[in-house]
């Protein structure tokens, strides 16, 4: 009978310790399927791997910084004159005034300047064959422009001596310059401004030179769209900057749109890396684009920035802006990512009563031009037309 007794009792608590274990078992599954419909991670207990150290990888370094590009600026000499101060001497800085802070806000600030500064001991000339008071390259220091480029289809307007003198002046003021250069050793060295950790290289080529031969063996006087050319240095800048920015004096003037041979060229140059267009030349905006390289790259695309500063005559001649993008780096330790993003556009006009100063449309008033509201909203919507997430300052 006891042994009858006991064998109950081991029974009896063998059932309890099954029932117990089924219990804390179905718990742990409840608990399990809630945490994972929480997303939470299920915790491991730590008597399972006591010898492991958990160890966080180190967090990314995030750069970023602003680029911003103006288009053409062309002196004709209306504006030289009005920027007459006596004694052969010209300042242009009130006519940048409303802008600059604009110009200034942004980390790199590029700008077209399309006529050569030889100054006036060459002889001040206007349109069809200009050269301008030195004066303007010391108003776009001024405003925070940090690197112009040169290669226009009016480089070589005043021929050797107006590109020798102009270089003279950009090394002078600290002024970088790009697409026109002083000797081959010149033409070689590809312009890269860091910034904040970040690389951008500024390479610049133009269509043309009006008819105006480059002279031979000074092939290095201006840099002419030449696809291998920009091949090589594309692959070249590459190696040395984050960002690759491609200058690109084309297209056809007075043209709203970009034409065939625009996007072609953006789409070969694109493919063969470059991250950043920026357009010149056809003295009126055309709408902003992202372009899709063949390995899966993208390129932020400004097809025409329009005319900057210029003497040029009509609503849409008169018109340009501020354009700019943001340069994103992501350092993960050895991998670094680089996005472009957030474009931004200030549009700009060229007042002509009086003062040819630079006004943000936003300020334009029914004095300066008839409906400004109704220009400035057609304008909106022309640039965004392939961006929309195209953001407007005012
Ligand atoms: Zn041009």
């Amino acid at each position: 009978m006891k042994w009858g007794k006991l064998f109950y009792w081991l029974l009896l608590l063998v059932a309890v310790l099954m029932l117990s274990a089924c219990g804390s078992s179905l718990k742990s599954q409840e608990e399990k399927e809630q945490n994972n419909g929480g997303q939470q991670e299920v915790k491991k207990s730590n008597t399972e791997e006591p010898s492991k150290v958990e160890t966080t990888p180190p967090e990314p370094i995030v750069q970023t910084i602003q680029l911003s590009a103006v288009g053409d600026i062309l002196i004709h000499e209306d504006l030289y004159n009005a920027a007459s101060v006596g004694n052969n001497q010209y300042d242009f800085t009130p006519m940048f005034e409303l802008v600059k802070p604009y110009m200034e806000g942004a980390d790199i600030t590029f700008a077209n300047q399309e006529t050569m500064i030889g100054g006036v001991e060459l002889g001040l000339s206007t349109y069809p064959a200009f050269n301008s008071p030195v004066e303007i390259g010391d108003a776009l220091k001024n405003s925070g422009v940090d690197i112009v480029s040169i290669a226009n289809n009016h480089t070589l307007d005043r021929r050797e001596q107006a590109v020798l003198n102009s270089i003279d002046h950009w090394n002078k003021i600290g002024m970088l310059y790009t697409g026109a250069y002083s000797s081959f050793e010149d033409q070689k060295s590809i312009r890269v401004i860091e910034k904040d950790g970040i690389k951008v290289a500024f390479i610049a080529y133009t269509y043309g030179t009006n008819g105006i031969p480059v002279p031979e063996g000074k092939e290095y006087l201006v840099n002419l769209i030449d696809k291998q050319r920009i091949k090589d240095e594309i692959d070249r800048a590459e190696e040395i900057a984050d960002v690759v920015a491609v200058s690109l004096h084309f297209g056809n003037e007075y043209e709203r749109m970009p034409n065939e041979a625009q996007k072609e060229l953006v789409q070969f140059s694109v493919d063969e890396g470059a991250d950043l267009i920026i357009g010149t030349h056809p003295h009126v905006l055309q709408p902003f684009s992202w372009v899709q390289g063949k390995d899966g790259n993208r390129a932020y695309v400004m097809y025409s920035l329009g005319n900057f500063f210029s003497g040029q005559i009509g609503e849409y001649k008169q018109m340009g802006g501020i354009a700019s993008i943001e340069i994103e780096k992501v350092i993960d330790g050895e991998q670094i990512d680089i996005t472009l993003k957030n474009p931004k556009f200030l549009p700009t006009y060229v007042r002509r009563q009086k003062d040819f100063k630079i006004i943000p449309m936003h300020l334009l008033t029914n004095d300066d031009v008839k409906n400004p509201q109704g220009l400035l909203e057609d304008l909106k919507r022309h640039m965004s037309q392939e961006v929309p997430e195209l953001e407007f300052v005012s």
